[in-house]
């Protein structure tokens, strides 16, 4: 069992200094400060991702430096796990999940809220179960997970379904739309969607061997809007014609935006441009659907593209991801409806 460990940066792997500051460790050091990973039946390969960085100072491109890395190892990896800062650790899974698809092996990220080496630090039992989750194997001797995923706190979640909720507990994350894929106490327990995850990765995979390359870039021209009372024609003017290919437009409830006649002209206007956009909730749970209000019937006539249940995280890294894939405006509002790596309920 191959297990590559690849650090990016962020809390998990600080330790502080004889100054009192967080400092990265030196990684090829990892297997001594945390000895039971040698228990575990796994030989170690590590890569670094240099420059370490705090999370918040990843790009796109680092995605696709992570999502390169992973492909050129895998032919010598059964299994990755990530070590990345809890910020942005959302957006990353979510772009592996797109960027990976077809990979058909574990890839398991995780992070701590606090330093390795810090009393009561998280570090430990988030990157030991993560291990244990990226080796684990089904009664044939293939990996239960297959699929990009999140490990937090003695949760494993759907990579492109989470979103940090915590900045304080150790309890970060949440997946309010898809349940977890497995939960750690005495027992690693998975649950019946990491099959259904599995089966859409042989598929990829498939598709792979028949030629279809992976896609590895990602186009961040993408802009955001959220809906505020009091949001005003001159700040949606502003956004709207920043220069974006898509537009995430955060929208109240299951989607409904202040029902203003300049509202309707300026998204009509920008979608006569050929920008995209796309409707997502400011509310957590549920997402946006077919609004029975008037507030929400502008969206629909205006021809808005609904990203459901996806968080809105997973729904910034999709456009980015499709519109780095040159396809044309119609293909791009079909394909973004469909659910590519298990990132909305429906489609
Ligand atoms: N700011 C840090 C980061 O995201 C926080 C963390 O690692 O939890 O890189």
């Amino acid at each position: 069992m191959r297990l590559h460990l690849i650090y990016t940066g962020g809390t998990i792997g600080m330790v502080h200094n004889e100054r009192g500051d967080l400092v990265p460790y030196d990684f090829a050091d990892l297997l001594d400060r945390v000895p039971e990973l040698g228990a575990l039946g796994a030989t170690f390969c590590t890569s670094v991702l240099e420059p370490l960085v705090d999370s918040s100072d990843f790009h796109p491109s680092d995605w696709t430096r992570l999502a390169d890395l992973i492909w050129a190892e895998a032919p010598h990896a059964d299994a990755f796990v990530v070590l990345h800062g809890t910020d942005t650790m959302a957006y990353t899974a979510s772009a592996l999940s797109f960027a990976l698809l077809g990979l058909n092996l574990p890839v398991v990220l995780t992070g701590s809220q606090l330093p390795m080496g810090v009393p009561r630090s998280d570090a430990r039992e988030n990157l030991i179960t993560a291990v244990e989750v990226a080796r684990a194997r089904d009664a044939h001797g293939k990996p239960v997970l297959r699929e990009v995923a999140v490990y937090f706190e003695y949760t494993l979640y759907r990579g492109n379904r989470v979103y940090k909720q915590s900045s304080e507990d150790f309890n970060a994350f949440d997946s309010p739309n898809f349940p977890a894929l497995a939960s750690a106490g005495v027992k690693l327990v998975f649950a019946p969607s990491v099959e259904e995850g599995a089966a859409r990765q042989a598929a990829a995979a498939q598709r792979r061997a028949e030629g279809a390359a992976p896609h590895t870039r990602f186009d961040p021209a993408v802009g955001w809007l959220p809906f505020y009372p009091g949001i005003d024609e001159t700040f949606v003017h502003a956004v709207l014609n920043s220069g974006r290919k898509a537009v995430l437009l955060q929208t109240f409830g299951t989607g409904n935006v202040p029902s203003q006649q300049w509202l309707a002209e300026a998204l009509r206007e920008a979608r006569e441009r050929g920008i995209h956009l796309i409707q997502v909730s400011h509310c957590r749970k549920g997402g946006v659907g077919s609004s029975e209000y008037a507030a929400g019937r502008i969206l629909q006539e205006v021809g808005v593209l609904s990203a459901g249940d996806t968080t809105l995280e997973a729904a910034l890294v999709k456009a980015m991801w499709l519109l780095a894939q040159d396809l044309s405006a119609d293909a791009f509002q079909t394909v973004f409806a469909r659910n590519l790596a298990g990132e909305r309920s429906e489609g």
